[in-house]
């Protein structure tokens, strides 16, 4: 793990922690017996330990966090911090014996049992015991219904094995919950969500209920791209090909830095509708709107390539190499001009020149949310798991740097 991120999640763990020990401070307070607390607490092994954990030494923070346990067994929050640090060091099973051990003590307050469960779930989880794991998060729900950290991480583990209607309707709870700000984003989840469930009725034959997900994934997010997708291809599988495109069609309106995904689709169905002007023109646009788009360069390139143009094709083509000097595909189709072209020297050495100053990336699309890279655009991070969190990264000049 990213040495920040263990860093955030054991001062998480920490805090929240310590927010439930708060509370089984007050429940000692009331049964008379707080002065065994201090002591756990006024021992330098506690504080050292918190030290530890603030400059993310995980091995000594358990070393004085156990000793100071061994002060005061009575101390929640030390059992907590403890179990939580041996899951972040993979040591799940003794993570769960430490919390399942909390869990069974009297008179425990419904928040530390919520949060105990919660930190179980959380070792199950790690452990891959996803049974247990939902169960646990479960259990925290029945407690406290509006608990966000146990309704994200039953939403993750059912996507995790692609149970798509557990994963909405607990994505509907999380979207209730909001901030009126915050529905948006949650929307969009549930876009995205909806699209899996029109792609998971057409695996099981059911066209009809596949066109109902995908509008409904419109409707819900107007942005979301992988609808459009598929219920074009839907569409056009259906042979009703000007319906097809007219749905691709509503991409690059509603997200121009995804309108590269329908441009094989639209060449391909216009070519069979024998419209030879609507491709182009689909190019021209894009690259209009977006003077960066190496893609529909690519695309209007090969176009013209394939219709006897490599000089007009080389144009697009060197251009689109000044946007994005990593694409094979575009290097592949300037060859190909090139040789149509019987390697003409002035346009070899404006090759040659283009890529003198080039930077290259190998894995072009980054997470936002966890920074995994891929050399492909994904929906969904295999990582971090957020939706469309993926960017293309720019790529500068070498001279411009
Ligand atoms: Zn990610």
């Amino acid at each position: 793990m990213d040495d920040s991120v263990g860093l955030l999640v054991a001062l998480v763990a920490l805090l929240a922690g310590l927010a439930a020990g708060k509370a089984w401070e007050r429940y000692k307070l009331r049964a008379g017996r707080w002065i065994d607390l201090r002591r756990a607490r006024e021992s330098p092994r506690y504080l050292l330990g918190l030290n530890m954990l603030v400059s993310n030494q995980l091995d000594p923070a358990i070393e004085e966090l156990s000793t100071a346990v061994g002060l005061d067994a009575d101390a929640l929050e030390l059992h907590l911090i403890l179990g939580n640090l041996y899951r972040e060091k993979g040591q799940v099973t003794r993570a769960i014996q430490l919390h399942q051990q909390a869990l069974q003590r009297p008179k425990l307050t419904r928040g530390e049992q919520a949060y105990l469960l919660l930190c179980l779930g959380l070792d199950f989880k790690r452990g891959g015991f996803v049974d247990r794991a939902l169960e646990a998060f479960e259990e925290v729900l029945r407690i406290d219904g509006a608990n966000r950290q146990a309704l994200s991480n039953l939403e993750k583990l059912h996507e995790e094995q692609q149970q798509w209607h557990e994963a909405r309707a607990i994505r509907r709870r999380l979207t209730a919950l909001a901030e009126p700000g915050e529905r948006p984003r949650h929307q969009a989840i549930l876009a995205f969500l909806e699209a899996r469930l029109g792609v998971q009725a057409l695996e099981q034959a059911d066209p009809d209920e596949a066109v109902s997900r995908f509008e409904a994934a419109i409707a819900l997010d107007e942005r979301a791209v992988p609808a459009y997708l598929d219920l074009g291809d839907l569409q056009r599988r259906e042979g009703r090909l000007a319906e097809a495109v007219a749905t691709w069609d509503r991409v690059p309106g509603v997200a121009p830095d995804r309108a590269y995904l329908i441009l094989d689709r639209v060449e391909r169905a216009s070519r069979e509708l024998g419209d030879d002007e609507r491709f182009p023109a689909l190019c021209r646009r894009l690259i209009e709107a977006n003077p960066q788009d190496w893609r529909a360069r690519l695309a209007l390139g090969r176009h013209l390539a394939d219709r006897g143009d490599p000089a007009g094709a080389l144009d697009l083509l060197f251009e689109s190499l000044v946007h994005n000097p990593h694409a094979m595909s575009v290097h592949q189709v300037v060859w190909q001009a090139l040789a149509a072209l019987h390697f003409d020297e002035s346009r070899v050495r404006r090759y040659m020149d283009l890529m003198r100053g080039a930077v290259f990336y190998r894995d072009p699309h980054v997470c936002m949310q966890c920074r995994y890279r891929s050399t492909e655009l994904l929906w969904q991070c295999p990582q971090c798991h957020e939706w469309n969190t993926f960017v293309e990264e720019r790529i500068t000049p070498a001279e411009e740097s």
